[in-house]
């Protein structure tokens, strides 16, 4: 049963009819208002990393709102002042050590961009200005992070809008963009990245971005642990700035705080939003070192700031939200969970027809879908598979994150809050087998 206003709330066709109507969340489960349960194996869109439902966030929101409803982001504020200091202190890796606030990811990554522009701009090098990126992969949904992004799907219609940049290949062994297979290939995808730089020279390049772990659009590529200290290697070289696109990876979501902390590296510029609240409240940061911000603050050069950016009650919420993370060694747990849903996947599905890999690390996994494992053939685009996954896993009782960009065209994600159960990671699996049969036997 859907309510009357809730079919007015159609501003995103999804293949439902009409939306799910979520009367409350607790934990790992969604409760409908005609009295279903829906347990929640995607944490929203990778966001909800310490589960939903946690009274202390919304009190801690409402204290700060009581102190301090609105002032500008530049202004201090007792919540911006502890979420700095958590921050920075607990959580960062060493190195970075300026903090800027917004309301998002895609705001984090488009005040990224400016970021580095204006770095350079007050370094006196006012050529660089190129930003590269890769292939399959996902930045967010405002205009310069669309072109900037390598989701081809969510990029068609908008190409008049999108300025050209330069997107290497994406490191996707599974089906080598560049036909070489690891570790033969002697990592040429890293190598793809300094081809562009050369060619585009490399004076003219302000910076390289790329999510560390990929998300939802090819469903958690994973790379090679070589990978990454390559690339931090080659933008060294080149003087080319490195941000790491941490939205949907950081805050413990891979089992280490950030995704980063895998391979050794520290970026230039880390980005994040989702987990820094939890979902609880909306923002993103995007923390930098002092070289970075030295020539611009060297200028007195202001950067620009969003109206809601820093916003008191979603700082004193991501405070919290992180003092529970460590209280409850929820990244340690994230760890743990994230083996156990990987091996039973492993179990269930290694060897499953239409299951061509298992990949990501924590509980950040992805499983691409195929017509044919053994050729690696998707199936129809017109098919909808991720999309029959995803409608058949909410009927019986599981939300999973539908994703996938060609050539990785069908993938599920799965990242639910780290406090899953040990019964929700059978429940997870045993629908998501039931449902890709279910999405299958439709095509
Ligand atoms: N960057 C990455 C890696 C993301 O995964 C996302 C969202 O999924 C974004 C940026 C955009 O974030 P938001 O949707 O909060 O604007």
């Amino acid at each position: 049963m859907t309510t009357a206003s809730a079919l007015r709330y159609r501003f995103i066709p999804s293949g439902h009819a009409a939306p799910l109507e979520i009367a409350r969340a607790k934990g790992a489960t969604l409760y409908t208002t005609d009295g279903r349960e829906i347990l929640d194996a995607a944490g929203g869109a990778i966001v909800a990393n310490i589960g939903h439902g946690r009274r202390e966030v919304a009190h801690a929101a409402a204290a700060a709102l009581e102190e301090v409803s609105y002032v500008v982001p530049p202004f201090a504020t007792a919540s911006r002042l502890r979420l700095t200091e958590r921050l920075l202190d607990s959580w960062v890796p060493d190195g970075l050590t300026r903090v800027v606030f917004t309301s998002g990811g895609s705001e984090s990554v488009d005040a990224a961009i400016r970021l580095v522009r204006q770095h350079h701009l007050s370094a006196g090098r006012p050529e660089r200005w190129k930003i590269l990126s890769r292939n399959l992969s996902y930045h967010g949904t405002t205009l310069a992070t669309l072109a900037i992004g390598g989701n081809e799907k969510r990029r068609v219609g908008f190409e008049p809008y999108l300025f050209d940049s330069h997107r290497a290949a994406a490191c996707y062994c599974l089906r080598c963009p560049l036909g070489k297979s690891y570790p033969s290939c002697q990592l040429a995808c890293a190598d793809d990245i300094e081809r562009i730089i050369c060619e585009e020279g490399p004076e003219t390049v302000a910076a390289f971005i790329a999510e560390p772990i990929g998300g939802s659009t090819a469903g958690a590529i994973d790379p090679p642990n070589d990978y990454w200290p390559r690339v931090a290697e080659i933008c060294r070289k080149h003087g080319v700035l490195l941000i790491a696109d941490e939205v949907m990876t950081g805050y413990g979501r891979t089992g280490r705080r950030f995704a980063v902390d895998h391979f050794g590296i520290t970026p230039d510029v880390l980005v994040g939003g989702k987990g820094l609240t939890g979902g609880y409240a909306p923002m993103g940061a995007i923390i930098t070192t002092d070289e970075v911000i030295a020539p611009i603050a060297e200028r007195s050069a202001e950067l620009m700031f969003y109206t809601y950016a820093a916003h008191p009650a979603s700082c004193a919420v991501a405070d919290v939200v992180l003092e529970i993370m460590e209280r409850e060694a929820l990244v340690e747990r994230c760890a743990v969970q994230g083996r156990k849903l990987r091996q039973r996947l492993e179990e269930r599905f290694s060897m499953h027809p239409h299951v061509a890999q298992i990949r990501g690390r924590g509980l950040l996994l992805g499983i691409e879908l195929v017509r044919d494992r053994a050729t690696l053939e998707a199936f129809p685009a017109e098919a909808r598979l991720t999309q029959r996954v995803v409608g058949a896993g909410i009927s019986d009782g599981v939300y999973f994150y539908p994703g996938g960009s060609w050539p990785a065209q069908d993938c599920i994600t799965l990242g639910p809050p780290f406090i899953i159960s040990d019964d929700e990671i059978e429940q997870i699996v045993a629908v998501l087998e039931r449902a890709i049969a279910t999405a299958v036997a439709k095509v």
